[in-house]
């Protein structure tokens, strides 16, 4: 298939997984002292990462993990510290390198444990940028992220695939079901729905959170006295009203987890926030290097860490797992705490539904 048809079918439905081939994949020609890069079998990052390369010596291995993208991947458990282990030992990487560091993309830090990596393989773990984009960068000088490269910024083109993304599905949906009662009112209806996506997404964090369902209840009004105005027979008002409950389904749905600028909303009423408790903290500043919202600074002075914007947090807990001091937890106003060991043993995140059922009700793990 052609490459520009396969990424806008990607885009355009990247809810579904798109697995590629997992395994070693040599970038240019790489020898013994190329960079080694991990990412997720997802076929659009994949491409994008191959992309991005170009130019440059390196190994690429592909991990499995269900041909998700490397953010929802990580965070729902399925790129984990087994599956960058278990490519390490069977993907024959080993024998091709005389290094042993191998750079992760900084968004799978939620699922994968650096330290754990090291003591199973003794392959040391660094977390590239954020974006595929900056790797060359990245590698001509590791170690020295820039604000941009550690930072999700959600530009318009991310908010443009995020808009594509919700926007084609629905506009599927309400479109066909508009053609089998009505005609003509397929093409408007998919106007609609492309316009409602493209405006939840450029306003998603510049509006209150109940914003989209007041955008949608609008379009639903003016969908619907539009509808009549035109004098529209019964199919044409039944399609005008089986468009809301799609169009509000899109609009309403909790984006927590969905980017990294979303918070996490499941566990609202505790109030979870980020601790980091300073004594214990030894400047390793592997927090700095993973926040995706670059909560922290570095104090190279005292090598402290200084957690400078705790309001940023979206409690993806990529910090807490790999903090090698446990110097970073979840607590709550009431006084409950999120031990670092719960949040790696559960894989537990507070962005969304997806992980967070699995062990933070134990009254055991919260205290
Ligand atoms: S909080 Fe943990 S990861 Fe961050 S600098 Fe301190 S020891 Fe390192
Ligand atoms: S400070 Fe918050 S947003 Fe940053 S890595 Fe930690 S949990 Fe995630």
């Amino acid at each position: 298939m052609n490459d520009l048809v396969k990424s806008a079918l990607q885009t355009a439905f990247r809810m579904l997984p798109w697995p590629t081939t997992t395994g070693l994949r040599p970038i240019g020609t790489p020898g013994r002292a190329s960079p080694v890069l991990l990412t997720s079998n997802y076929d659009l990052t994949v491409r994008r990462v191959e992309r991005a390369l170009r130019g440059v010596d390196a190994w690429l291995l592909v991990a499995p993990a269900g041909g998700i993208n490397v953010w929802c991947a990580a965070a729902g458990g399925h790129l984990t510290t087994h599956q960058v282990v278990s490519t390490l030992r069977t993907s024959g990487i080993a024998e091709r390198v005389d290094h042993r560091v191998l750079v992760l993309p900084q968004l799978a830090a939620t699922g994968i444990e650096g330290l754990d990596v090291f003591r199973r393989t003794h392959w040391r773990v660094r977390f590239g940028p954020v974006r595929a984009e900056d790797l060359p960068a990245y590698l001509a000088a590791p170690g020295e992220k820039t604000d941009a490269m550690r930072r999700v910024s959600f530009d318009w083109r991310d908010r443009l695939e995020m808009a594509i993304a919700w926007g084609a599905p629905s506009a599927l949906v309400v479109g066909g079901l508009a053609l089998l009662l009505q005609p003509a009112w397929a093409l408007p209806l998919v106007a609609l729905c492309a316009a409602m996506a493209l405006a939840t997404f450029t306003l998603l964090d510049r509006i209150p959170r109940r914003g989209p369902l007041i955008l949608g209840a609008a379009a639903t009004l003016l969908s619907v006295a539009a509808t009549l105005a035109a004098g529209g027979g019964a199919a044409a008002v039944a399609t005008a009203i089986a468009a809301p409950p799609l169009l509000t389904a899109l609009l309403t749905f909790d984006y927590a987890g969905s980017t990294p600028l979303e918070g996490g909303s499941h566990f609202e009423s505790r109030d979870w926030r980020i601790h980091l408790d300073l004594d214990r903290c030894a400047g390793v500043f592997r927090c700095w290097e993973v926040c995706p919202e670059a909560c922290f600074e570095r104090d190279d002075a005292t090598r402290k860490v200084i957690l400078a914007h705790d309001e940023r947090c979206v409690r993806c807990g990529a910090c807490v797992v790999q903090c090698p001091k446990d110097a970073l937890s979840f607590v709550a106003s009431d006084g409950a705490r999120i031990a670092p060991a719960t949040i790696r043993r559960y894989k537990l995140n507070l962005l969304g539904r997806r992980t967070a059922d699995t062990g933070v009700d134990r009254a055991s793990d919260v205290h």
